[in-house]
């Protein structure tokens, strides 16, 4: 891909992208949401697509010349259900918190009661935090998981659905790093008739290989992002039972959102069908398997893992320990050149700016090509900068060998000439 043009129109622009190129390329990406799509799917980002108006759904448009566009869009929907095995399918939503305001807007009324889970406990913004739209809207009661265990109880899980009697249960999270049990779900919201919606965003591309279960038979709704364990676009889908499609379809549009983004949409498009291959099923399987051979050498270099451990492409690991902060540790990891996030881990003392831990995966990682050996240094470098974390010279002797590892796996050859 070229940046000529941009380069004479805008040189300021061109260069951030340059230089966002370059971290990306010589860091040591370890953001459990985020990873790298493949150059097909970027080149129907960047495509003329964007310049498409197609508000409605293919076939119904409020446009003229929306054949193409439609094309993009069936391809999209088409490939969501079979991938999922899902009855219906909408590939509009512009995020996964767009795809998540969709679902309560069009099952819910205002003030109803939403049982999700705990921002603190790993569940995410628009699960019913205050800051979000779902906590201002909406009536939240929120689970968390057990103090011992730190996974989820589902029996606590029955008694807080008896006792608050939830329109609607949110099953899904950003920071767990457990399986999580759909059916275990959908039998507790049967018992106090709530709607389960599971919001898969992270772990997608886990359920799209077998390698986690499926909420789609459980679920009334499955909500996710495209660009986390899926590699997509960055964008949100929905799937759902085909009684609610003309709800959800006139809920994301006109209710929350006017032209759909059909570059995206045809770029998700790509990654779903990418998301059918057997290379794509070895990649999640690697992702699992780094991520346990991650946490097993964590471990063994004496950090606490909540839970002990990890089923996903997620661990959390808490440093209070250690007597570091999330904080501290994300800034020294950095200066080392290995990006990852602080995160509160359950029951954390400390607030959601400095926090006791932080959220490592393996899915961008392991897409560079990384396996086990390679984990295992990664651990031992994560483990040198969080003992050090004082020590500029020794934060920078890891810079240097993170630089090496991602020598050895180039992002994308001849991207930008
Ligand atoms: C990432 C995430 C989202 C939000 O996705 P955006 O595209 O950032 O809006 C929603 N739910 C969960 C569980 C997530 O992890």
């Amino acid at each position: 891909m070229s940046l000529k043009r941009l380069e004479q129109v805008d040189p300021e622009i061109a260069a951030a992208i340059r230089s966002e190129f370059d971290r990306q390329s010589n860091n040591l990406e370890m953001i459990a949401s985020e990873n790298f799509v493949d150059k097909a799917v970027m080149e129907a980002v960047s495509s003329v697509l964007t310049n498409k108006y197609a508000e409605g759904y293919p076939g119904r448009r409020y446009y003229g010349g929306c054949e193409y566009v439609d094309v993009a869009e069936r391809l999209a929907v088409n490939r969501a259900k079979q991938l999922f095995q899902a009855d219906y399918a909408n590939v509009q939503p512009h995020s996964g918190s767009q795809a998540n305001m969709a679902v309560y807007f069009a099952a819910l009324k205002r003030d109803d009661v939403i049982l999700g889970m705990d921002l603190a406990h790993g569940g995410h913004l628009t699960h019913g935090s205050p800051a979000s739209f779902s906590g201002r809207f909406f009536k939240i009661v929120s689970y968390g998981v057990n103090k011992e265990t730190e996974r989820i109880d589902y029996d606590e899980l029955r008694r807080q659905a008896q006792t608050h009697r939830p329109k609607m249960i949110v099953a899904g999270a950003s920071a767990y790093p457990r399986a999580i049990d759909f059916k275990a779900f959908h039998d507790i919201a049967k018992e106090v008739g709530a709607f389960l919606m599971v919001d898969m965003a992270h772990i997608a591309g886990l359920v799209a290989t077998g390698l986690h279960q499926s909420p789609v038979p459980h679920a009334d709704f499955v909500t996710s992002t495209t660009h986390k364990t899926l590699r997509g676009p960055r964008g949100g889908l929905i799937l759902a039972r085909a009684e609610h499609e003309a709800m959800i379809n006139s809920q994301i549009f006109p209710g929350i959102q006017g032209g759909p983004l059909m570059h995206v949409i045809a770029a998700k498009a790509v990654a779903l069908k990418m998301a059918m291959n057997d290379d794509f099923k070895k990649y999640q399987q690697q992702v699992v398997t780094n991520a346990r051979i991650l946490a097993e050498e964590l471990i063994s270099q004496g950090f606490r893992l909540v839970s002990g451990g990890t089923d996903t492409h997620l661990i959390l690991v808490d440093l209070s320990p250690m007597d570091v902060t999330g904080l501290d540790a994300e800034k020294a990891l950095d200066r080392a050149g290995i990006t990852v996030n602080k995160n509160r881990v359950p029951f954390d003392p400390k607030g959601a700016k400095v926090t006791s831990g932080i959220r490592l995966g393996t899915p961008a990682l392991t897409t560079r090509g990384m396996g086990a050996a390679d984990m295992v240094q990664v651990a031992g470098l994560i483990s040198q900068v969080i003992r050090n974390i004082d020590k500029p010279e020794v934060l920078d002797k890891v810079r240097a060998e993170v630089r090496e590892m991602c020598g050895k796996f180039p992002l994308y050859d001849d991207l930008y000439d």
